[in-house]
């Protein structure tokens, strides 16, 4: 019979099993497995309404058998079947293992890793066998195929005789090896083993004959000499019980962290597992985690938040997106409610009043245990936050600040005098009592608003400043407003509220006497800047930028980033600091020389943007403009 070809990508993958480059054999059997468990929930989602099904939930099994003699290892279910088309559609490609897809969009180099991290699915068998036979009936035909392959040159399917519906999968296993003995998947232990370490969950028996021994009868007593015999047995060897139903205490660290990369297809372990049974309005088993990592399309269009559902252990929606608010989007995991009918349809679903009451408490949850873990293992959070707490900041901005007090205290932010992350209310419980605000100031990097001259009064004053390196900080902190009755304010907003009365008079009385100055320098920059004046808050520096209303400057920079037409301008004011000796020069120059106080000016209000990490109109004109200074 001619074999027919598979299709390239299956054809990559499949070399790729075949010649064994991945040394973690093993798990084809959790492949396999997965497979059959799948074909099951498929006919018994099925048989809840379509009555031709005559199945109940205890008929159904995966069964195993090892064949030593002609090294044959079977796995039967008695699920859905595949059709001719399917065994050819299903297994002449690669369904959604999704591995080559990933490494394609990140074109990693290494197949190894990529294989370790996700499921390979079917072709996980070539790994240890020479030749894989499938036999299957779907359910509802009377016709059954035989799918045949010994790898990559093909493969041939043609009609034979199955007596019920299902799936059998025969596995020639390879010869021993050198390096590998390929005989301990044929050993009922090892065998046991491999589907209790990663297939013990799974809701359907499976089953296997055991060897066992047992004393002969009537040996081993008076006087006679012991005999043994042996017989078998068939045995479940997984628990079935779903590990989310079982007890805290039941469960390790261990089976939790492969459970879940397993399942989630992580790399990393979670940081942190949340493992709870909730009863009264909504009665639910949750098992829910935080990824170490940002998933690499976290931040994109293409990322899809959502948690598992399941109605009483049987999957119902693989991505419910209603149980999870979009700032805790992150969360991976799974929720089993008893109170939600199988039957249920994806629209009704949406509108399900149960679902909306699990989804409250779950959030609940989450939000304490943030909370928690901030107050009992900041290490661990601050972990968490690095990879998910941009998330939290555009959850306090998004739908009007709707969920900001439900965040709020779940924020961090980088402070100037702890030199580290710390909390809103960290922060206001160290303010002084002469302090008004929370002070922030806005850059790229904590380095850059370190030198910012905003900054220096403020940090004379002892007052500690919060950094905003993200975009969405100031947007956010605008949301908020105040933190327990403190109001924020920008180290480069129009009055830090710092003077003294004294201090206020002193500043008009000086500004009264520069005034001339500061209009020609306004009237000689034009509509660069609103307004030029004296600054309270430098102290060492000669200049700086300030705005002046809502809009800032890093407000600006963030708002033209976006891809729209429309262009925002922040109020500019052009602060000059007096006890600076550029100003008297400045002064000076009023008197005598007006053309070059406007070069000035320029340069001065350059030099503010350049501080600011703006971009400058007409940097050679700059540079020309300082070398004409370095040269008289
Ligand atoms: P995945 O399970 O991710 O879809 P696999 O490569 O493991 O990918 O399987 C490919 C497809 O082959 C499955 O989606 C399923 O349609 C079909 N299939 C595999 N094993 C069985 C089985 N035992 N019974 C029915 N269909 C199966
Ligand atoms: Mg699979």
């Amino acid at each position: 019979m001619a074999k027919k070809q598979f299709k390239a990508e299956s054809k990559r993958l499949l070399d790729l099993m075949i010649n064994s480059i991945y040394t973690h054999h093993e798990i084809f059997l959790r492949e396999l497995i997965s497979n059959a468990s799948d074909a099951i929930d498929k006919l018994y989602f099925k048989s809840l309404t379509d009555h031709s099904v005559s199945m109940a939930r205890e008929d159904f099994k995966i069964h195993l058998s090892a064949d030593k003699d002609n090294r044959l290892l079977t796995l039967s279910d008695n699920g859905i079947g595949m059709t001719r088309e399917e065994l050819e559609n299903n297994l002449g490609t690669i369904a959604k293992s999704g591995s080559l897809n990933f490494k394609k969009e990140h074109d990693l180099q290494d197949d190894v890793e990529i294989i370790g991290q996700f499921g390979v699915g079917f072709y996980a068998a070539f790994m240890v066998s020479s030749e894989v036979t499938v036999i299957s009936r779907a359910f509802g035909s009377d016709e059954a195929y035989r799918w045949n392959s010994s790898g990559a040159d093909g493969y041939t399917i043609e009609p034979c005789t199955k007596e019920s519906f299902g799936t059998d999968v025969i596995l020639k296993i390879k010869e021993n090896t050198e390096e590998e003995k390929f005989d301990e998947y044929l050993e009922q232990y090892r065998l046991q083993g491999i589907v209790k370490k990663y297939s013990d969950y799974i809701r359907y028996p499976i089953t296997m004959e055991m060897e066992r021994s047992k004393l002969k009868e009537g040996t081993g007593t008076d006087g006679v000499d012991p005999e043994y015999e042996t017989y078998t047995e068939t045995e479940t060897l997984n628990s079935m019980i779903p590990i989310w139903k079982k007890g805290k205490d039941e469960v390790t660290d261990e089976d939790y962290n492969s459970f879940y990369k397993e399942k989630f297809y992580d790399f990393e372990n979670p940081i942190k597992v949340i493992h709870s049974k909730t009863e009264g309005a909504a009665t639910y088993n949750a098992l829910l985690f935080l990824p170490a990592k940002a998933p690499y399309n976290y931040y994109t269009k293409d990322f899809e938040k959502g948690l598992q559902l399941y109605s009483n252990g049987v999957l119902i929606m693989d991505k419910c997106a209603d149980l999870l608010p979009d700032y805790f989007s992150f969360v991976k995991g799974l929720v089993d409610s008893e109170d939600l009918s199988l039957n249920i349809s994806r629209e009704m679903l949406q509108h399900d009043r149960q679902l909306k009451v699990i989804a409250k408490s779950i959030e609940k949850k989450i939000k304490n245990e943030l909370a928690k873990m901030m107050k009992a293992d900041r290490e661990t959070y601050v972990k968490f936050f690095e990879s998910f707490g941009l998330q939290l900041k555009f959850g306090v901005y998004n739908q009007y600040g709707m969920n900001k007090d439900q965040l709020k205290d779940l924020l961090l932010f980088h402070s100037s005098s702890e030199n580290k992350l710390v909390s809103l209310s960290e922060y206001v419980s160290r303010m002084k009592s002469e302090q008004k605000y929370i002070y922030y100031a806005t850059g790229e990097s904590v380095a850059r608003i370190e030198h910012l001259p905003q900054t220096e009064l403020v940090k004379d004053k002892g007052f500690e400043i919060l950094y905003f390196t993200d975009d969405v900080d100031e947007f956010a902190i605008q949301m908020l407003r105040e933190y327990d009755g403190k109001e924020f304010k920008s180290v480069s907003s129009g009055d830090l509220g710092l003077e003294t009365e004294e201090e206020k008079e002193e500043l008009k009385k000086q500004e009264e006497e520069s005034k001339d100055l500061f209009v020609a320098m306004k009237e000689a920059l034009g509509d660069k800047v609103k307004e030029v004046r004296l600054s309270q808050r430098l102290k060492s520096h000669p200049v700086c930028l300030t705005s002046d209303g809502g809009l800032s400057l890093e407000m600006e920079k963030v708002l033209n980033a976006m891809p729209t037409d429309q262009k925002v301008k922040a109020d500019r004011i052009l602060e000059i600091n007096a006890s600076h000796p550029i100003f008297s020069t400045l002064q000076k120059l009023y008197a005598s020389d007006k053309d070059k106080l406007k070069a000035y000016s320029d340069l001065l209000y350059t030099q503010a943007m350049l501080i600011e990490g703006m971009p400058i109109d007409d940097p050679v004109a700059f540079s020309n403009a300082i070398c004409g200074l370095m040269v008289e």
